[in-house]
């Protein structure tokens, strides 16, 4: 379809972590839709060393498809709004204009562009560095809902073959289960950027001069009253760390 080809596929955005938890910005009629194929299958899970799991639930119109990569074996996965002409408001105008309610509206970097920022940039935003999987229970209920047409025992070993996924048992509540866990890739050629305000993150001084509010409030809330030195300590460390790069480049293309 020539709408989802103009858009991004690794709907990182429609999970708990951007829109309300209990998909409120849908609304009640919405309400009688039906599900994505993704909605109960998949989820999204952070994790960074030192910190508890998080694990996102998805919007309940997430399509999920996933197919195998012949060249490398690795897992293609492509995340498609279900009900995309008719999504809400709040979603047509991510990454643009994001916040946490419809009324208090801040523009920010989209999710995913924060995940494959550079790692100066996590750990002052976010005063740690962060991992994001998909995962997916591993029972046959899930896995025959994701794969319709296929026998469940050989989707799951194609699965459990690809390149980089494993099994882990994860805590949820009171309750231990087995999930499939999939890496995101951080492919930003897969990604279209639309709008001035959804570029890439390349350094924290960008990034800062186009979310200055957004960031501004991260840092606010991490360091209190010396944020603003932080800052200007984090970009100095990122020119200093850009300038030592070239030399030794320029320094072994001479030698080459
Ligand atoms: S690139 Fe950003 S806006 Fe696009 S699907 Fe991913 S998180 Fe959402
Ligand atoms: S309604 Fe569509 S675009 Fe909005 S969060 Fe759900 S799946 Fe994503």
């Amino acid at each position: 379809m020539t709408f989802t080809e103009s858009e991004c596929s690794d709907g990182m955005c429609c999970f708990t972590c951007v829109i309300p938890s209990n998909n409120r910005h849908i609304g009640f009629f919405r309400s009688l839709w039906k599900s994505g194929t993704g909605s109960n299958c998949v989820k999204l899970l952070v994790t960074s060393d030192g910190y508890k799991n998080e694990l996102y639930d998805s919007c309940k119109f997430l399509d999920f498809i996933i197919s195998q990569n012949s060249f490398n074996f690795s897992l293609k996965m492509d995340l498609r709004c279900s009900i995309y002409k008719s999504r809400p408001n709040q979603c047509m105008e991510y990454p643009d204009k994001a916040g946490e309610s419809l009324h208090q509206k801040i523009s920010g970097p989209c999710i995913f562009n924060e995940y494959t920022a550079p790692s100066a940039y996590k750990k002052l935003v976010y005063k740690r560095e962060w991992q994001a999987f998909y995962v997916i229970r591993d029972s046959s209920e899930t896995i025959r809902n994701i794969f319709v047409n296929e026998e469940i025992t050989v989707a799951r070993e194609k699965i459990l073959k690809a390149k980089d996924v494993h099994l882990v048992t994860l805590c949820i509540g009171k309750n231990e289960l087995d999930y499939i866990l999939i890496p995101i890739p951080k492919q930003t050629e897969n990604i279209l950027y639309l709008s001035e305000k959804h570029q890439p993150i390349t350094a924290i001084q960008q990034a800062y001069h186009r979310w200055e509010e957004k960031i501004q409030d991260n840092l606010q809330h991490h360091y209190g009253s010396e944020w603003e030195t932080r800052l200007k300590n984090a970009i100095e460390m990122e020119k200093e760390d850009a300038s030592k790069r070239n030399n030794e480049n320029a320094a072994c293309n001479i030698e080459c």
